[in-house]
């Protein structure tokens, strides 16, 4: 298939917004007589304007050619064999032009088979992420329509939707996530399949899952992406307790502090809140219709603390999405330490105690959350925020 290509006067990339060692990486190996091009999320975000937060590389280079040309390489992943080349802190992903099996109805389990491009964009998700870009001739190179469907704001799976979810179910996820992220519609035939096949997201590795939960707690879309996974019956497969409170009190009671939570990442591009605390943020609503209180000076401490037991426990463990020990331990600490934060509107005192807990600026995190959802946590706020800032060591 021959594939549409688009000149410079025909797409905005701004060659410059393209990190420069990702185009000297592309140079070399292109002088070494490979292909290579950018691909995926990095192309995406560059035609829509934004900065890619990576740039992956797509190459007809095997990993030991790569290897071969870049000190600062590392060959990582078995069944997926990848390239990862270091610059500082930075890490470009490289990967040879792989053939995937599109036509077959498992999930994907021969992955190292070489391929040309129009093959390596063909096992892509989504049409939006299956573009090339050349930076040498400064052309898009379209072999999925992506380019209509990104000016359109439109989301296609690359190939019948039913098959490529039954394939990888993760793509659901990642529907809902661009869908989310961008306000871009969904293709009729995609919605429809994702709805026919919700269940297969258990067939899934939870840990991929559950990474790409927690990426869009971070992402400043987290609330229309939960509304989304509640709305296509994906919440009550992943977080069971979570869609239960949701019928109970309603979806906008439960979600209201992702609306905060959003704003901070939207406000801190390059700030995240930590992850146990927008898990955390997640539950702070049933506990507060639980005792229905917004704060918790007159709730004794063995209330709160079986009251927080009761919704973790079931969501710890009846949810297809595990999290760690440490994580469980963590959002408990953080949500039963509002109880003696909020000791401090009776007695107006600061437990100095609370100031040298190693996790305490965790539970401030949470603190600083409801005081954005309760005008009258403002000042309690910020007098630990206060307190805690002069406990800090001088360094
Ligand atoms: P983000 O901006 O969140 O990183 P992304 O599209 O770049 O979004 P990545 O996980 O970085 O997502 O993946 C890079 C590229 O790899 C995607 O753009 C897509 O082309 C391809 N890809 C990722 N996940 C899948 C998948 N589950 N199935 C098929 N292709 C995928
Ligand atoms: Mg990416």
């Amino acid at each position: 298939m021959q594939p549409h290509i688009y000149s410079q006067s025909q797409h905005n990339i701004p060659q410059e917004r393209i990190d420069s060692d990702a185009l000297f990486v592309i140079d070399r190996l292109q002088k070494a007589g490979h292909t290579a091009y950018l691909v995926g999320g990095g192309v995406r975000d560059l035609l829509m304007g934004l900065y890619p937060k990576d740039f992956d590389i797509s190459t007809s280079a095997k990993p030991e050619e790569i290897r071969r040309l870049f000190s600062n390489c590392l060959l990582i992943g078995r069944r997926f064999r990848l390239a990862h080349i270091r610059f500082g802190k930075k890490t470009f992903e490289v990967s040879t032009f792989r053939a995937g099996d599109t036509a077959e109805e498992s999930l994907i389990l021969r992955d190292n088979i070489w391929g040309v491009p129009e093959e390596d964009v063909l096992r892509r998700d989504f049409t939006i992420n299956g573009l090339f870009y050349d930076p040498q001739s400064a052309e898009v190179i379209d072999y999925v329509g992506g380019m209509h469907d990104l000016q359109n704001h439109f989301l296609r799976t690359i190939g019948d939707a039913n098959v490529r979810f039954k394939q990888d179910p993760v793509r659901m996820i990642r529907l809902l996530k661009f869908r989310a992220r961008f306000g871009f519609a969904i293709d009729e035939s995609a919605w429809q399949a994702l709805l026919d096949n919700h269940l297969e997201i258990t067939k899934s590795s939870p840990a991929r899952v559950i990474e790409e939960l927690l990426r869009m707690l971070e992402s400043g879309h987290a609330l229309s992406f939960f509304t989304l996974l509640e709305q296509t019956k994906m919440l009550t497969i992943l977080m069971r307790t979570l869609d239960e409170e949701c019928k109970n009190m309603g979806k906008k009671e439960l979600l209201a502090y992702l609306h905060i939570v959003d704003h901070f990442h939207k406000q801190h591009a390059d700030e995240k809140l930590d992850r146990t605390v927008l898990l955390a943020a997640l539950i702070f609503p049933i506990i507060e219709k639980k005792l229905g209180k917004v704060s918790f000076e007159d709730v004794s401490f063995t209330t709160i603390l079986k009251t927080t037991e009761s919704i973790l426990d079931p969501l710890f463990h009846q949810s297809f999405v595990q999290f760690t020990k440490r994580q469980r331990f963590l959002v408990e600490f953080i949500l039963v330490m509002q109880q003696r934060f909020d000791l401090t509107l009776k007695t107006s005192k600061i437990l100095p105690r609370l100031l040298s807990h190693p996790e305490k600026n965790i539970a401030i995190q949470m603190l600083f959350l409801r005081s954005h959802s309760h005008e009258l946590l403002r000042p309690l706020y910020r007098q630990w925020k206060e307190a805690s800032r002069q406990e800090a060591p001088s360094s």
